[in-house]
């Protein structure tokens, strides 16, 4: 059969340890065998950043730019280990960060649902797919510990030097103060980042935020969200049938769990970083979890939400057996190619990319999977793979189909 061609190249971003592995087994089974694959590739493994002084990670950003897909391996984030273990110049910053920056993009990560791996809230049948807003908020504060009795007061002055104060405070005794911010210009991003991402995948959109009680705070994120959601997106969610739905965010967390999934969760910083760690735990498995930063250009970056595996990979190297889940790698390639054939009118990229992650769901399904699933499966006759024949059987479920 003749392979499947492209047209505009993906960015291919490489990246470290056990996925390193993983990524090259993927392509050299399941996607280079059908596929005239054109990439322009990225080297992110650590050694080659430092190499380059992290040039590779700001191109590899550029280029995603330039062409609007890319495809991410797992990296390595520095820290003083890694310092000593790759003998690195400096301690390079997160590729993730950078990439994101550049991007102004919001995550979306939601769960692969697969027969025999059961969420344990029982009424979720479908995935819930959450968007964090990654700037501001708590992670970027300020605080101070208040010694003695005195009064603490909120203090702007605007670029003409006029002060505006409220005040925070009048304090009796010892305690403490936080100082937070946001940028409308950043509420934005993620509002139309969310609508975008409810258009293209056909959900409901629900955002959450505490209103009631934070009049001014939270208040501005509800209102930007109403506003570009009447401004640019009310015809369009009507024309797909979908809906835009404000809640209270304990009202949601309680809705959430009573729900039957299928919609987007965009949650403000801190409440995304606690709700999907939750919600990814609930419905399984981190291997088990596709992860997409979407800018609000419409730029796209796929990855897997899990790490480098770096316990396995030690054990790779030392020639033991490992068994790492490969299908949130598997997951963003289809992801980045299907995305690519419906950019370029590529019908068969986009089938190629749906066929394949059934084949993944179906080897799953048949009882054949990594350690990390047989622990949790409902199935009873279960085949536990290694990483290498793991992939090996889906190319094998593929092939029957
Ligand atoms: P990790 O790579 O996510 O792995 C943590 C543990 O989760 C593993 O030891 C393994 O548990 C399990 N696990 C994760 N992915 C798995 C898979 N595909 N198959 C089977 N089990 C899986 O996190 P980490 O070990 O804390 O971090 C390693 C490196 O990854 C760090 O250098 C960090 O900077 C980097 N990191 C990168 C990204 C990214 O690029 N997006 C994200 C997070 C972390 P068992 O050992 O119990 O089997
Ligand atoms: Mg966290």
């Amino acid at each position: 059969m003749a392979k499947i061609q492209m047209t505009t190249p993906l960015v291919e971003m490489d990246g470290d340890e056990m996925t390193r592995i993983l990524w090259k087994m993927i392509k050299d089974e399941l996607l280079l065998p059908y596929i005239d694959l054109k990439t322009e590739y990225y080297d992110l493994g650590l050694e080659h950043r430092n190499e380059t002084d992290d040039q590779v990670t700001v191109d590899s950003a550029n280029a995603t730019l330039k062409y609007g897909v890319a495809v991410k391996c797992a990296t390595i984030t520095p820290n003083a280990a890694r310092m000593t273990e790759y003998n690195l110049k400096e301690m390079w910053k997160s590729p993730n960060g950078t990439i994101r920056a550049a991007l102004d993009g919001t995550v979306f990560r939601a769960p692969i649902i697969v027969k025999g791996i059961e969420p344990c809230v029982k009424n979720w049948e479908k995935p819930i797919t959450l968007a964090r807003h990654a700037y501001g908020d708590v992670y970027k504060n300020t605080e101070m510990k208040i010694e003695k009795a005195g009064k603490a007061e909120l203090v702007f002055t605007d670029e003409d030097g006029n002060e505006t104060r409220e005040l925070i405070h009048n304090f009796a005794g010892p305690g403490i103060i936080q100082g937070i911010h946001n940028t409308d210009k950043s509420i934005h991003s993620f509002a139309k980042a969310c609508f975008n991402y409810a258009l293209d995948t056909k959900q409901d959109l629900w955002f959450a935020t505490k209103d009631t009680i934070s009049k001014k705070y939270d208040h501005n994120f509800k209102d930007i969200f109403q506003e570009v959601f009447d401004t640019e997106y009310k015809e369009a969610f009507e024309k797909a049938g979908i809906e835009y739905f404000y809640t209270l965010i304990d009202d949601a967390v309680a809705r959430v769990m009573k729900a039957k999934g299928g919609f987007i969760w965009a949650c403000k910083n801190y409440d995304g970083d606690v709700m999907s760690d939750m919600v990814s735990s609930a419905f399984g498995s981190l291997a088990m979890m596709t992860s997409v930063l979407v800018s609000p250009s419409g730029v796209y970056e796929y990855e897997a939400a899990h790490g480098t595996v770096q316990r396995h990979y030690y054990k790779h190297l030392k020639g033991e057996e490992t068994s790492t889940n490969s299908v949130a790698t598997i997951f963003a390639w289809t992801g980045a190619l299907r995305k690519r054939g419906e950019l370029d009118g590529i019908k068969e990229l986009c089938d190629f990319a749906d066929k394949l992650e059934k084949a993944t769901l179906k080897t799953i399904e048949s009882g054949r999977m990594t350690k990390d699933l047989a622990l949790i499966t409902s199935l009873t006759d279960v085949t536990v793979l290694n990483s290498e024949n793991f992939i090996k059987e889906i190319r094998k479920t593929f092939e029957e189909m």
